[in-house]
């Protein structure tokens, strides 16, 4: 399938992934909004929350939490937005969350699809380290 977020589950493109399971994946997005944002995707392909059932709902719900907790631990993150777009505005066609790190000086508006100049390879390293 030509699925962008298929092929990071499959590994054919990389991603800098901060968790994983049988279930989901999550990894940093290209171009962050803040420092840390990551984006969780189920494995099974899916576009739209019409598809995501309540199990799958349970589970995300889950990690989200996890995922917040890792955050404060690695990068002292003060706040934590999570919105989810669906078929208008939605890029990439396979389903996905995006967590947006707040910081008290971050100046963060919701736009996306701006061009980012933060780097995610270092802030990769401070999460997994
Ligand atoms: P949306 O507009 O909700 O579909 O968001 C799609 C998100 O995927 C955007 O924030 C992109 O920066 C992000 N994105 C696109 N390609 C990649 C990639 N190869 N790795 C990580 N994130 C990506
Ligand atoms: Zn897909």
């Amino acid at each position: 399938m030509d699925c962008l977020f298929c092929k990071i589950i499959a590994g054919s493109i990389p991603s800098k992934t901060i968790y994983e399971d049988e279930t989901v994946k999550v990894f940093l997005d290209i171009s962050p909004n803040t420092n840390g944002h990551c984006l969780i995707i189920p494995k099974k392909h899916i576009v739209t929350v019409e598809e995501v059932d309540e199990e799958l709902a349970k589970h995300i719900l889950k990690v989200e939490k996890k995922i917040y907790q890792i955050l404060k631990d690695k990068l002292n993150i003060e706040g934590l937005t999570i919105v989810q777009n669906n078929d208008l505005g939605q890029e990439v066609k396979h389903y996905h969350i995006h967590l947006i790190p707040r910081y008290s000086d971050d100046n963060w508006k919701m736009i996306f699809h701006q061009e980012s100049l933060l780097n995610i390879e270092e802030i990769h390293h401070k999460i997994m380290n």
